[in-house]
C-alpha cells in the first residue's frame, strides 16, 4: 500500500487518481488496479481514476475499523455528535462544489444535486442532535429497591453499501446514525459514483473523525461489497440498491445472522381521483416521474386515474413533457439529465419495447441522440396510456423516465391497483375530498403516503422505507434509524441487599 498525503494527487496528466481511505490514510489498492468514472452526460469526460479494491483491502479496512471501535464507542455520544455537526457544517460550506461534482459524475440536474447535498446536511445535523438524546427507558421495577432501565449500545463495524442515485444523501443517511451511536464504518460506494464518495470522506476527515472510524474502499460490488458482507467482523450491513443484489446479500448475511437493513425497489403509484386539481396533479406527477430521470427509488412510474379525468390528465402530461429539455444537468436550462450508464439505457429501452406491446405509446420511447446528447446516456421521457395494472410495465421497476397511465373506475379499483405490486415504498393521492384522502392514508400499503403531492420528497426526520419487497422491515432516517445500528441492553440494579426473584417474590403465595 502506498501512503500519500492527499486523496487527489494526479497520477496521469489531466486525470486525477483517487485513493481508498483506511485507518486515517489515503492509500492505493493492493491490487494495483484502477477504474475510471465518467460523466454520464458526456462519456468523453473522465472524472477520475479510482482504486479497484479487493478482499485484502477490505480486510485492512475492517481491521482499522475494529481497532478504532473501543476508542470511538467510549467517546461520549455528545462529543461524537459534535463531530457530526462539524461535518454537516462543512458540507453546507462546500454545498455548491459538492453539488457540481455530483451533477458531473451522476448526471442529475444541479438543483436536484443541491437537494441531495442538503439531505446529507439535514441528516448530519439531525443525528448530531441524537448524540445528546439517544434515549433509552427507565421504568419502575416490579420489586422494591430495584432499578430498571435500557440503553442503546453500538453493534461494532458497520458495512455501508450504497447506490449511485443519491450519491451523497444515501451514504450520509447510513453513516450518520451508524457513527453517532458509536459504530465504526467501512463504506463501499457504487462504482458509478466513487468521486462523490471520496469528496464526502475528505470532509469527514476534516471534520475530525479519528483515524479508523470511517474507512472508504472503492471497487466492484462482486469483490469489495461481497467481502464486506462475508466478513465475520462486520456486525451490521446497510444496503440500498436492486432487489436482486439485496436478496443475495440477505442470503449471505442471514447465514451469519447479521443485522441487515435493506432499501430496495419501488413501483410507486399516484392515484388521481375525478375531483382532483389536474394542474397540481400534473406538476406532482412530472416531478416524481422525470425528476432524477426517473432514477429514484420513490419515483412515480404509475399513474392510476379515474376514467373521467384520464384524457384531461394525459393532455396536460403530454404537453408539459414535450417541453422538457434534455442535456447536461450543469446547464441551468436543462430539466432532465442522462441515465447513469449504457446498461441503464438498454434496460429502459427494453422496457419501452415491452410497453409497446402492452399499452399505447403517447410520446417518447427511444434513446435521445440528437447533437451532443449522442455523447451521453440520454433517453426520451416516455408515457404509455391504457396500461393494465398487472402488465409488466405496470409491475416491474424500470428506473428510468417511463410513466404508465392505468385507467380505473373508482377509488376502490384505484386502491386495489395501487396495492397490487410486490413493492411498497411510496404512494400518493390527488383529491379535494378529505374523506377520500383519509381512506388512502389508511389503505395504501406503502411506507410513505403523500396527499396532494407526488411520490418523492421525504424529509429526514421521519422514517423512510417500504413495505413488502421494498425492504426487510428496517427504516432509515428519523430517530428509528438508530434501531439498525444499536443493540438494546436492559439493566437491572438491585439495591435491596437480598435475593429478589422477579415474577415470584412479588406474587401472593
Ligand atoms: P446494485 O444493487 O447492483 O448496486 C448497488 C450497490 O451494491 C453498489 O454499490 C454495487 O456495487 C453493490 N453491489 C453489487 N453487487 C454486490 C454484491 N454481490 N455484494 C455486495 N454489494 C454489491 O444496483 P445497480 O447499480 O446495478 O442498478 C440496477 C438496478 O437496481 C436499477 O436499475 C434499479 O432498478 C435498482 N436500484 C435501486 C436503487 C434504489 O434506490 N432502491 C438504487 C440503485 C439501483 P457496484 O456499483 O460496484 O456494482
Amino acid at each position: 500500500m502506498t501512503e500519500t498525503i492527499s486523496a487527489t494527487e494526479p497520477a496521469a496528466a489531466g486525470t486525477p487518481t483517487f485513493r481508498h481511505f483506511i485507518a486515517g490514510e489515503w492509500c492505493d489498492s493492493s491490487s494495483g488496479a484502477t477504474f475510471e468514472s465518467h460523466n454520464p452526460a458526456d462519456r468523453r469526460d473522465v472524472v477520475g481514476r479510482f482504486q479497484q479494491g479487493n478482499a485484502a483491502d477490505v480486510a485492512m479496512a475492517i481491521r482499522a475499523a475494529d481497532t478504532a471501535g473501543p476508542m470511538w464507542r467510549r467517546t461520549p455520544a455528545p462529543r461524537r455528535g459534535e463531530i457530526l455537526y462539524a461535518f454537516g457544517a462543512l458540507m453546507a460550506q462546500h454545498k455548491e462544489r459538492l453539488a457540481r461534482a455530483m451533477t458531473r459524475e451522476m448526471g442529475k440536474v444541479l438543483t436536484e444535486a443541491r437537494g441531495d447535498v442538503q439531505e446529507g446536511i439535514d441528516i448530519a445535523f439531525l443525528m448530531a442532535g441524537e448524540g445528546r438524546r439517544m434515549a433509552g427507558e427507565t421504568v419502575p421495577s416490579e420489586l422494591p429497591d430495584k432499578w430498571a432501565m435500557s440503553v442503546r449500545q453500538p453493534i461494532g463495524v458497520a458495512g455501508i453499501i450504497t447506490p449511485w442515485n443519491f450519491p451523497m444523501a444515501i451514504p450520509c443517511w447510513k453513516m450518520m446514525p451508524a457513527l453517532v451511536t458509536g459504530n465504526t464504518v467501512v463504506f463501499k460506494p457504487a462504482s458509478d459514483t466513487p468521486h462523490c464518495a471520496t469528496l464526502l470522506v475528505e470532509l469527514m476527515e476534516e471534520a475530525g473523525f479519528p483515524p479508523g472510524v470511517v474507512n472508504l474502499v472503492t471497487g466492484s460490488g462482486a469483490e469489495v461489497g461481497d467481502a464486506i458482507v462475508g466478513s465475520p467482523d462486520v456486525g451490521v450491513i446497510s444496503f440500498t440498491g436492486s432487489s436482486a443484489t439485496g436478496k443475495s446479500i440477505a442470503a449471505k448475511a442471514g447465514a451469519k445472522l447479521k443485522r441487515l437493513s435493506l432499501e430496495l425497489g419501488g413501483k410507486n403509484g399516484v392515484v388521481v381521483l375525478a375531483d382532483a386539481d389536474l394542474d397540481l396533479a400534473t406538476d406532482g406527477i412530472l416531478w416524481s416521474a422525470f425528476g432524477t430521470t426517473g432514477q429514484r427509488c420513490t419515483a412515480a412510474s404509475r399513474v392510476i386515474a379515474e376514467r373521467s379525468v384520464v384524457d384531461g390528465l394525459l393532455e396536460r402530461l403530454e404537453r408539459r413533457t414535450r417541453a422538457l429539455r434534455l442535456g447536461s444537468g450543469l446547464d441551468p436550462s436543462v430539466d432532465v439529465g442522462p441515465l447513469i450508464n449504457e446498461g441503464a439505457v438498454d434496460k429502459v429501452a427494453s422496457y419501452t419495447e415491452v410497453g409497446r406491446g402492452e399499452g399505447e405509446l403517447v410520446l417518447g420511447g427511444d434513446r435521445a441522440e440528437e447533437a451532443d446528447l449522442a455523447h451521453g446516456h440520454f433517453f426520451q421521457p416516455t408515457i404509455f396510456s391504457r396500461v393494465g395494472a398487472m402488465d409488466r410495465i405496470g409491475q416491474e421497476e424500470i428506473f428510468g423516465p417511463v410513466l404508465s397511465v392505468i385507467p380505473v373506475a373508482d377509488y376502490g379499483e384505484a386502491m386495489l391497483a395501487l396495492n397490487q405490486t410486490r413493492y411498497g415504498l411510496s404512494s400518493s393521492i390527488f383529491t379535494r375530498d378529505v374523506n377520500q384522502a383519509f381512506r388512502a392514508m389508511r389503505d395504501f400499503e406503502t411506507g410513505i403516503v403523500y396527499v396532494n403531492a407526488g411520490t418523492t420528497g421525504a424529509e429526514t426526520h421521519l422514517p423512510f422505507g417500504g413495505w413488502k419487497e421494498t425492504g426487510n422491515g428496517h427504516r432509515e432516517a428519523g430517530h428509528v434509524a438508530l434501531d439498525t445500528y444499536t443493540e438494546w441492553k436492559s439493566i437491572y440494579v438491585d439495591f435491596s441487599g437480598r435475593l429478589q426473584r422477579a415474577q415470584i417474590d412479588n406474587q401472593p403465595g
